[in-house]
């Protein structure tokens, strides 16, 4: 923030060894700080919290969005048999079950982000190192294996919702 519109410009260029061409700032800038939520509560009375505004988390493991799309299969997975049934998909206990799931699959990956994130901005030789081994580490095969099993999920049947006074079917995913 501290730097002029050419100044910021040669930095980036510079840091993106040139791969852009030429940087020029064509607009005020900014600085938003990055920060990480985890909502004392995901349910209230006939309402659901999902995506980030559930759990925000910080960029550095790239998550946040795979976590957003899981919040949905969450509640959907809860309240589509409710509509299949013509019952109320605001079904409270419903609501609760989605908040304990949700909060279950999501608080390892949002501890171990922030874990991650205070490894990084560690400055101590022994964080140093850490940070040394654990790249190593995530480089070999097994490493790569844990990594793709984890993000890669097996293919779940997209439901199927069919809606009370509604002909046709809604293919949800
Ligand atoms: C720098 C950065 C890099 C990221 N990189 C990755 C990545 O590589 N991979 C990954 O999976 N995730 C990444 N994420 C996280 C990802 O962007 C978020 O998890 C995702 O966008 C959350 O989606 P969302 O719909 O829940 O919230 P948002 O995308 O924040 O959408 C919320 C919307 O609500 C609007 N809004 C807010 N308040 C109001 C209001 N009062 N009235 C009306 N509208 C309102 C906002 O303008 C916004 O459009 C990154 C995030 C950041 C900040």
């Amino acid at each position: 923030m501290a730097l002029d519109p050419d100044a910021l410009g040669q930095e980036l260029h510079r840091r993106y060894r040139g791969r852009f061409g030429t940087m020029e700032p064509i607009g005020p800038m900014h600085s938003y700080p990055l920060t990480t939520a985890f909502a004392r509560r995901f349910v209230c009375h006939r309402a659901a919290l999902v995506g980030d505004a559930a759990v925000g988390m910080h960029p550095v493991t790239a998550h946040g969005f795979n976590l957003g799309i899981a919040s949905v299969r969450h509640l959907t997975d809860e309240i589509l048999p409710l509509l299949e049934r013509g019952a109320d998909p605001a079904n409270s206990a419903a609501l609760r079950r989605y908040e304990r799931r949700h909060r279950r699959e999501s608080l390892p990956i949002y501890l171990a982000t922030n874990s991650i994130v205070g490894l990084y901005t560690d400055d101590r030789l022994i964080a140093r190192a850490a940070r040394r081994f654990g790249l190593r580490v995530a480089q070999t095969p097994p490493a790569h294996k844990i990594v793709n099993r984890i993000l890669i999920r097996p293919q779940v049947k997209a439901p199927r919702l069919r809606l009370p006074g509604i002909g046709g079917r809604l293919r949800m995913g």
